[in-house]
C-alpha cells in the first residue's frame, strides 16, 4: 500500500440491491432482495463494503480499512451502527481501523480467521472453514482461502450469491504470494471457481484497469477479455467502480482462473501442461514481473 490519500467516500458510496445493480440476476431476487451491499472507497485503492439484512436492519462491515470511511459511509447510507465486523486476513489495509471503528460503535464484535487471530488483537470470534456467520437473517460460510496469506477467509452468502474475497481474487487478478504457494492459491482459486456463474465476487481493491494490461499481455486473442477491458477503461473514465464482478466472468476472462486454457498457457510457454497449479505459478510470476 502507499501512502493514504482521501478519496470522497462520501460521494462516492453507492448502496447495491437487486433492484439497483445493473450485474444482479433478476432471476433469484427473493434472496437477492434480504441484502443490501454498501461499497464505498477506502485508503488509495480499497474498498470498503457493510452488508445489511433487510429484515432485522443489522448491520456488518467486511475489513475495516479506513474508520472515517466507514463512519461516513453508514451515515450518508442512513445505516445503523454495525454489530459486526467481519475480517478476511490480517494486513492494516484490512484490519488497521478495528479498534477506531470498536471505538465509535462500541459493541461492535470483531470476526476473523483463527490462523491470524493473534496477528489481528482483540478478535471475538475466530472462524474457519465451514464455519457459519450471521448478521440478522443474513448467513455467510466461511471458506479458508490461503495463498495471499496463510489464515486468509472469505465470506460467502450462499443464498444470495455474493462473496467477500478480501485480496483473493481481484476483477481479471488474485492476490499476490506474501505467505502461501502457487499450489495453496490454484486450491483457493478453485473453491471460488466452484461457486455458479452468477455469484457477484466483492474484492477489496480498485485494480482492475492494470489487472487488465497483464491479462492481454497473457491471453491476447481472448475475445471476451478485449471486450471486458474495453468496458473497463469506460467505466474507469467515468470514475465508475469495476467492482463486483462475477465468478462467471472471471472464469472466462482472468487468466488466474484459466490455466487450463491453450490461450493462458500459450501466453507463459507452457502448452498442453497438465500441472495447473505450475501454470497458474507462472502465471502468477509473470505478472510479479510485468
Ligand atoms: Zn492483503
Ligand atoms: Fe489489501
Amino acid at each position: 500500500m502507499r501512502a493514504a490519500r482521501r478519496l470522497p467516500a462520501r460521494a462516492r458510496a453507492r448502496v447495491a440491491s437487486a433492484s439497483t445493480s445493473a450485474r444482479a440476476s433478476r432471476t433469484s431476487t427473493r434472496a437477492r432482495d434480504a441484502m443490501d451491499v454498501l461499497q464505498f472507497p477506502a485508503l488509495e485503492d480499497n474498498y470498503g463494503f457493510a452488508v445489511r439484512c433487510r429484515r432485522t436492519n443489522a448491520v456488518a462491515l467486511v475489513d475495516a480499512p479506513d474508520a472515517r470511511a466507514i463512519a461516513d459511509a453508514l451515515r450518508d447510507a442512513g445505516w445503523g451502527s454495525p454489530s459486526m465486523i467481519l475480517c478476511t486476513h490480517h494486513h492494516w489495509d484490512h484490519v488497521g481501523a478495528c479498534a477506531a471503528v470498536r471505538a465509535r460503535f462500541p459493541g461492535t464484535r470483531v470476526t476473523a480467521p483463527r490462523r491470524e487471530a493473534e496477528k489481528i488483537g482483540d478478535v471475538d470470534v475466530a472462524v474457519g472453514e465451514g464455519d457459519a456467520v450471521t448478521i440478522g437473517e443474513l448467513r455467510a460460510t466461511v471458506r479458508e482461502t490461503p495463498g495471499h496469506t496463510l489464515g486468509h477467509v472469505v465470506y460467502h452468502f450462499e443464498e444470495e450469491k455474493k462473496v467477500f474475497v478480501g485480496d483473493t481474487m481481484f476483477a481479471l487478478g488474485c492476490g499476490r504470494l506474501f505467505e502461501g504457494t502457487p499450489a495453496m492459491m490454484w486450491a483457493s482459486m478453485q473453491k471460488l471457481l466452484a461457486m455458479s456463474d452468477d455469484t457477484l465476487v466483492y474484492c477489496a481493491h480498485e485494480y482492475t484497469q492494470s489487472n487488465a494490461k497483464f491479462a492481454l499481455s497473457v491471453d491476447p486473442t481472448n475475445e471476451a477479455l478485449r471486450a471486458r477491458a474495453r468496458e473497463i477503461d469506460a467505466l474507469r473514465a467515468k470514475g465508475e467502480p469495476t467492482v463486483p464482478t462475477t465468478i462467471g466472468l472471471e472464469r472466462l476472462t482472468n487468466p488466474f482462473c484459466r490455466p487450463d486454457s491453450e490461450g493462458v498457457q500459450k501466453g507463459v510457454n507452457m502448452l498442453g501442461s497438465s500441472d495447473l497449479a505450475a501454470v497458474f505459478g507462472a502465471v502468477r510470476s509473470a505478472k510479479d514481473n510485468f
